[in-house]
Order: structure tokens, then C-alpha cells, then sequence
């Protein structure tokens, strides 16, 4: 029997399980990757986790994150507006920031083990029954920390997973000439590209697509060609920077719906709770921050041995609720104004005529530092 098992070593997995170990429990990361390893993410990350991040030396000072202050959007046709960032944030590549938080946790004591997928969980007599490739084991808590998708959504029927999701993401490393104190959102037919500073003089270019487009086009590069860089601003930096990468990370199928943060007594963290749109930069300060509040429900409700798992589940779910709610649904709301030629320029003259408009925004779809 384990104490408590986190499935996925993303930044929901990684955090949750540091901080459990300090608590003192006996915790199992599975990851079925190997760190390092690129992610499909802008790497944008809210300055609403840095104090947390600082308070508990989880913070990669030594890989010098980009410091980043203004925002920047653009239309499909390329007007544009600029502003400062209310909180502003930092950049970080996931190579980077999670091969950090993974040797801290292997250094303090957490069994992670890694090239190993969990395949079926399922709760039965008050514990679960979890299943990798070649094991079986039980535990008493399970962390559901594997991001957007993962094949136990659909062991688990989650809803969402009713429904195909119509959004590829891709993502480069390069070398460009452009601010590093910016973060900008160009939106093109269909989608937007986000490009923000990171570590080592390297830049995240990153962007939302439509599957629909793609195959209409046929490859990545034929949709760049012919729809991405009918932006001004994408044709200047696609065509006038360095691609570190040979081949560009791509993920598909996953999906902005509302998810629960209890499933079948599975504590989901992260993505696995609810993904917000990427135009919010917020995706990896949730992830931090859920790991953060399971953690801190787990210590108050599973105490000595003994555990209240009603409680337990009921306090997580009202603190989801409270800290993360409002911010994914103001995300799904906003999407709507970026991707299309008629709404990214109505957004355009919006936040140009009225900066109120632009940090409502903003302010609704991160949290406050903590
Ligand atoms: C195009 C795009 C751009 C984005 N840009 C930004 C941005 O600029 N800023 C921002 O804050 N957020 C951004 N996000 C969101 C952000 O990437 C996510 O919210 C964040 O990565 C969530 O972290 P996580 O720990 O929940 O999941 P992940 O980081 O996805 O980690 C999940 C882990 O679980 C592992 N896993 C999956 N299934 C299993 C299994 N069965 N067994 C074991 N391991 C498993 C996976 O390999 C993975 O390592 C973006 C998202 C997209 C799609």
C-alpha cells in the first residue's frame, strides 16, 4: 500500500509532491516520460507565483528567467496596441524549469519514477487500485497531475472526452531580434502566436491552431505559409529568425471544457482540472498553484494515519472552486475575440480606446500573488 501516488511530472505533479514529501509522506511521482524534455507551452509564466516559488527555493534563479513587463496584440491584419502588464511575469523554458523542480524532488526524498505511464486507476474499498504497464499497487490518495489529456480520462468517462477538440498547439525555440521584456500575442485566421523571452538569449514561439486548418493545409509548414503569416508581425518573425528546433513540438485533442477537480476520488491538479486558454499566460501559475492547495488539503485531512476522505475531498473542491473557477470561464469567454479577422480587430480598438478594457481582462484571468 502507498501513501500517496501523483500521476504526471508536470508542474501540478512535480510541486504537489515536493511539498507533500516535506510534510513528511511517503510520495510515488509516475511520469511516463524522461526529464528533460521540450512541452508544447508559451513559457510565459504570472509573477503571481513568484513569492511562492521564492519562499520555498523553488524558484531557477540560476537559469536567469527573462523579466517580462509589457503586453503587445495584434490583429490578423496587424494593427496593434501595446501596454504595460499589471503583474507582469517571467520566462522560463519547461526544459529548463521542470528538469529543476525534478531533481529537487529526487534530492528530497520523493520516489519518482519515470518512463512509466499509469494505465487504470480505480477506487475500490476505500482505496485505489493502480495499474502501470508491468505493476499493480494500491494506495490511499491519488493525484491526478497528467496535464490535458491522458488515456484515463477515458478509462474515467470524463465528459470532455465525449467530444473531439478542434485546437492543435506548436511550439518553437528561436533566436530573434525583439524585446526581452515583451510578451505578444498575434492573432492570424483561426488562431494566435504568442512570442515572449526565456533563458539563455533563446525566444518561445508558440502558437493556438485550428486542426480544421491544418488539414486543409495540409502540413505545419504549408499552414504557416499561407495563414499564420498573413500577420505582418508573424511573417517578420518567422521568416527573420533562427529555429533552434529541427522539427517543432505539436500536441492535438485537448480541450477547454469545464472538468471537475474530484473524480472518482482522484484529487486532479493542473491542466487535469481544467485547462484555461493559453491567451491568458496562467496555465503553469494554476498548475503551481493547485499543487500548492492539494497538498495543503491532504496535510489538513489525512493526518497520523488517518485520513477523512469526505473532508478531504470537500475542502479541495471548495478551494478549486474559489481560487480557479472565475479565471477559466473569463479565459473561455475572452477566447472568442482572438482568431478572427472581424473580432481580433474590434478587441484591437477596444484596448486601444479604453486601457479599462484590456486590464479587466487581464485582472480576471490570473490570480493575486500568494
Ligand atoms: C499552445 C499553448 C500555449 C500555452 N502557453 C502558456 C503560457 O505561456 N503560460 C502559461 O502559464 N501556460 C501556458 N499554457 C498552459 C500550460 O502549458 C499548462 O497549463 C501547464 O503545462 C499545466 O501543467 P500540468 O502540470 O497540469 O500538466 P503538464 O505540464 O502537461 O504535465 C503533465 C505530465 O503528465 C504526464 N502524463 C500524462 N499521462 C500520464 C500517465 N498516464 N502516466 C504518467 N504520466 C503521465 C505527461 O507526460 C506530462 O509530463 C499553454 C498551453 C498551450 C496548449
Amino acid at each position: 500500500m502507498k501513501e500517496i501516488t501523483i500521476i504526471g511530472g508536470g508542474l501540478a505533479g512535480l510541486i504537489s509532491s515536493i511539498l507533500l514529501q516535506r510534510k513528511g509522506y511517503e510520495v510515488n511521482l509516475y511520469e511516463k516520460k524522461q526529464f528533460p524534455f521540450h512541452r508544447v507551452c508559451g513559457e510565459y509564466v504570472s509573477d503571481e507565483v513568484r513569492p511562492f516559488l521564492e519562499r520555498n527555493s523553488l524558484f531557477p534563479d540560476a537559469s536567469h528567467p527573462s523579466r517580462i513587463r509589457t503586453f503587445e496584440f495584434s490583429s490578423v491584419k496587424g494593427r496593434r496596441f501595446e501596454l504595460p502588464l499589471d503583474l507582469g511575469g517571467f520566462g522560463v523554458s519547461r526544459y529548463v524549469l521542470d528538469e529543476f523542480l525534478y531533481q529537487i524532488a529526487l534530492k528530497e526524498g520523493v520516489n519518482v519514477v519515470t518512463k512509466q505511464a499509469i494505465t487504470d486507476v480505480r477506487f475500490i474499498g476505500d482505496k485505489f487500485l493502480v495499474k502501470t504497464g508491468s505493476e499493480s499497487f494500491e494506495s490511499k490518495i491519488v493525484i491526478g497531475a497528467y496535464g490535458k489529456k491522458s488515456v484515463i480520462d477515458n478509462k474515467l468517462d470524463r465528459g470532455f472526452t465525449h467530444k473531439r477538440a478542434p485546437f492543435i498547439g506548436v511550439k518553437y525555440h528561436i533566436k530573434t531580434d525583439y524585446p526581452k521584456d515583451k510578451v505578444a500575442l498575434h492573432n492570424f485566421q483561426s488562431g494566435y502566436c504568442g512570442i515572449s523571452a526565456i533563458e539563455d538569449d533563446k525566444y518561445n514561439l508558440c502558437y493556438l491552431g485550428s486542426r480544421e486548418m491544418l488539414k486543409k493545409h495540409g502540413s505545419i509548414e504549408a499552414m504557416e505559409n499561407m495563414v499564420v503569416k498573413q500577420n505582418p508581425f508573424l511573417k517578420e518573425i518567422f521568416n527573420n529568425s533562427e529555429f533552434i528546433f529541427d522539427k517543432p513540438e505539436v500536441i492535438n485533442e485537448f480541450s477547454f471544457s469545464p472538468k471537475s477537480a474530484v473524480e472518482s476520488h482522484i484529487l486532479m491538479t493542473g491542466d487535469t482540472a481544467g485547462l484555461i486558454t493559453p491567451l491568458c499566460g496562467n496555465g503553469m501559475a494554476m498548475a503551481i498553484h493547485s499543487g500548492k492547495i492539494v497538498s495543503e488539503s491532504v496535510s489538513t485531512h489525512y493526518t497520523k494515519g488517518q485520513l477523512n476522505r469526505q473532508a478531504l475531498e470537500e475542502d479541495y473542491i471548495r478551494t478549486w472552486n474559489r481560487t480557479f473557477k472565475k479565471r477559466l470561464r473569463v479565459g473561455r469567454r475572452t477566447q472568442a475575440l482572438f482568431g478572427s479577422s472581424f473580432t481580433s480587430e474590434v478587441a484591437v480598438s477596444l484596448m486601444r480606446n479604453s486601457s479599462f478594457f484590456a486590464y479587466q481582462i487581464m485582472k480576471n484571468t490570473h490570480g493575486q500573488p500568494f
